[in-house]
């Protein structure tokens, strides 16, 4: 197999047959033999319909369903465990990933590279949300220890030994662009232009992308630990002082001044450092019980076309 090509897909039903229309128009040209491993996410709409439907007309497309909504990262990692090609190719079933971009990404993988990552920038995209997701990257890099690219998603192409590094990374909190990055090997990035969706509506609500900033931040480093580490003894050093010059104020008698101020500004400035820092600590400790318990990722309640029909296989 030269290519699998993995789609997550949920509540795609409308978009799939477009999907197909236009890899179909553009694979056969560029690579030999070729898979579309279709997961279906736990979709409420008919999306599994299609999926079936599609893999019956067409020997290329396989499917899986999972057996509930487990989210982008899980499903990816189903499609690319189920992959048997030599690259792997991961693309949005929505048409924002442009398969007319296929034939620079593979073509740059074949002159030797293991990652190709396509880029996208963000035109048409609403203001505040680009503006928030470029400030979230600037921070981001600051903090994390893997570079992440703004507009970089998960429109990639992998070499067979970059995709089984991602496979062989066990961790159940999967944030996937950080995933890749670490994974490392030749990677180079391809900038596109934006392409709206045309059926349906991001499943990414703007708190769901809070949400996978943070995990973005804290799925790959320590450092917000440190920071509280670095900030809470200097805030108690600077307190030590300070309660040194009032005591020595006091011996060499300076009358009392009342402090309520100061007393209020440090109660209120330590007691938010606390729980801003209690909060970190708190969102690792979360993370090593999710860890501990080692949960299967996603179960498989339905797969089908080629090669093998199986079904209820925990993963
Ligand atoms: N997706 C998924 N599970 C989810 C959410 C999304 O498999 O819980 C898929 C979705 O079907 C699409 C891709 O992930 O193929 C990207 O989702 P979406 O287009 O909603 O995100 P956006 O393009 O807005 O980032
Ligand atoms: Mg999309």
């Amino acid at each position: 197999m030269d290519l699998s090509v993995v789609v997550p897909c949920f509540n795609e039903e409308r978009g799939l047959k477009e999907l197909r229309e236009e890899l179909n128009a553009v694979l056969p040209a560029l690579v030999g033999r070729y898979e579309v491993v279709l997961v279906d996410d736990g979709s409420s709409d008919g999306t599994l319909d299609e999926a079936r439907r599609l893999s019956s007309l067409d020997r290329r497309y396989r499917y899986l369903s999972l057996s509930r909504n487990f989210g982008k990262e899980a499903a990816l990692l189903a499609g690319i465990r189920e992959a048997t090609g030599d690259r792997v190719l991961l693309m949005d079933a929505d048409l924002q990933h442009p398969p007319w971009l296929l034939n620079d990404m593979l073509g740059l993988l074949d002159s030797g590279y293991d990652q190709v990552v396509a880029r996208r920038d963000r035109d048409g995209e609403p203001r505040v949300r680009s503006l928030l997701s470029k400030m979230y990257y600037i921070g981001v890099n600051k903090l994390a220890d893997v570079p992440l690219e703004d507009g970089v998603g998960d429109f990639r192409v992998l070499s067979r030994r970059a995709a089984d590094a991602v496979l062989a990374m066990p961790e159940s909190n999967r944030f996937s662009k950080g995933l890749f990055a670490w994974a490392g090997f030749r990677t180079v990035t391809l900038p596109y232009g934006n392409v709206t969706r045309k059926h349906g509506e991001s499943a990414f609500s703007f708190g769901k992308l809070v949400n996978y900033g943070i995990d973005g931040v804290v799925s790959f480093n320590s450092k917000p630990l440190r920071a509280a580490i670095y900030l809470g003894s200097t805030v108690t050093l600077l307190a030590f002082v300070y309660a040194i010059y009032v005591i020595v104020s006091g011996l060499l008698g300076n009358p009392g001044v009342p402090g309520y101020a100061t007393l209020m500004v440090g109660i209120a400035g330590f007691g938010g450092m606390q729980l801003l820092f209690l909060g970190v600590i708190g969102e690792y400790v979360g993370r090593i019980y999710f860890e501990s318990k080692n949960r299967p990722h996603y179960f498989i309640q339905e797969s089908g076309g080629s090669p093998h029909q199986q079904s209820a296989l925990p993963h």
